[in-house]
């Protein structure tokens, strides 16, 4: 039987009713404060930022606009449910996203159905961290990749949507089309991934909706020869939008020179600013690499032959170790390029808004150190935005107990693959 949604939702709190399941979880009055505090008291909608605090007519008093909204709903039988939280997971401040009086009506509006709790999860990540961002002096121009529409292609069905939060996750099995996504999303900053789809001879047509901070739209199709690029219904050719996008994927790892022309092209810097670039490193520690330093000061300018010294934590200590050694592990090297990555992308979010994109085969380690990258890509310490494909077998270990929003890839029987949202939340996806 095909109910309703709303129906649905009314006869879910009837029946929780009868099972004394409305009973609701209130934030605390310290709760609702620090929830109000890491926002700034700005609304976390996204787009809104409405300022929710300001002087009261009796000047020894103020006035506060805004709500604590639950993510996860108060009530077992609110729109968002409880997921598989426990009550003290529902009262707690993480499980809260500082709103608007406006928005904080219409997010539970139709029992929630647009507005998940990952997607909550993900505008409250954002939001903290550009408290976080003007709470260090950092007052910034804003920019998010907010969606993409794929109208026509050759992969999936028309008119698929992914809306990205700040760390979105695409899983799907090889061949799924999580390349082909990365390709499009990173026409924002570059043309260069679009050749392959000219290659492809198949009508294209997507469309990259991003704030920077104003709403925009890229568009791009691809019919013959030529891609026709709008922003706006505009035609653009005025190159890259400015976007610091970098994508990385499986090669990143692989040069057939020193550390310094790797990380040269990894980077995509001169020598000169790698140098520059690794003592920030040292000045805020993301990781494992507590410092590093380039043993021989070499020109600056040549890829010379120095060598790059990393300290790094090993359980309890520290280890002083060259990067080209087999002191270092695979997993070690990996996470000290993604350090240099996130530093670069650090840097880069100062001054427009900055996206990783990053594919699974350039990420190869073990469970914990990834789900610790992940967790810092999510959380208010990260500046810039995330997009990462993943197999299917990751998104148990990553999704569980984060703010990532996943996107699964299906293979369909007849033409086109399908997307689709998956609202894990915190409970483990089905394998
Ligand atoms: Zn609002």
């Amino acid at each position: 039987m095909n109910i309703p949604l709303h129906l649905r939702h009314r006869l879910t709190e009837a029946i929780a009713g009868r099972n004394g399941m409305t009973k609701r979880i209130e934030f605390s009055a310290k709760t609702k404060e620090a929830i109000a505090k890491r926002a700034g008291y700005r609304c976390s909608f996204l787009g809104c930022d409405r300022l929710t605090v300001g002087p009261d007519i009796d000047p020894r008093r103020f006035e506060v606009s805004g709500v604590a909204c639950h993510i996860y709903s108060a009530s077992q039988a609110g729109p968002r449910g409880w997921g598989s939280l426990a009550p003290q997971d529902i009262a707690a401040t993480s499980n809260g996203i500082w709103m608007c009086a406006h928005h904080a009506g219409l997010i539970d509006k139709n029992a929630g159905a647009a507005y998940s709790p990952t997607l909550l999860a993900a505008w409250k990540a954002d939001r903290e961290q550009r408290t976080a961002r003007e709470h260090n002096g950092l007052v910034l121009q804003q920019g998010w990749i907010k969606r993409l529409t794929v109208r026509q292609s050759p992969i999936f069905d028309d008119n698929c949507t992914l809306e990205f939060g700040k760390v979105t996750l695409i899983v799907g099995s090889i061949g799924s089309g999580k390349t082909a996504l990365c390709d499009w999303i990173s026409t924002l900053a570059t043309c260069k991934h679009l050749s392959r789809w000219q290659k492809h001879g198949k009508p294209l047509h997507f469309d990259v909706a991003f704030s920077n901070p104003a709403d925009h739209t890229l568009s791009v199709q691809l019919n013959s020869a030529c891609p026709e690029i709008r922003v706006d219904d505009v035609i653009h050719s005025l190159g890259p939008i400015p976007f610091a996008m970098m994508y990385v994927n499986e090669h990143f790892r692989r040069s057939a020179g020193n550390e310094m022309q790797l990380l040269c092209n990894l980077l995509d810097l001169d020598p000169r600013s790698v140098r520059a670039l690794t003592a920030r490193i040292c000045e805020s520690p993301v990781g494992i690499l507590a410092a590093a330093e380039w043993t021989c000061a070499g020109s600056g300018d040549n890829h010379d032959g120095s060598t790059l010294m990393c300290t790094l934590h090993r359980g309890e200590s520290y280890v002083r170790v060259p990067f080209r050694s087999g002191a270092l592990s695979g997993g070690e090297r990996t996470a000290i390029l993604l350090e240099f990555v996130i530093a670069r992308l650090q840097l880069a979010a100062r001054l427009a808004p900055a996206v990783l994109l990053v594919e699974y085969g350039a990420l190869c380690m073990d469970a914990v150190r990834l789900r610790y990258y992940v967790n810092f890509l999510a959380s208010p310490r990260s500046s810039f935005q995330t997009i990462m494909t993943a197999p299917m077998y990751w998104a148990a270990e990553l999704v569980h107990k984060s703010n990532l929003l996943c996107y699964r890839l299906d293979d369909s029987i007849d033409r086109g693959h399908r997307i689709s949202r998956w609202d894990f939340g915190p409970s483990l996806p089905p394998n």
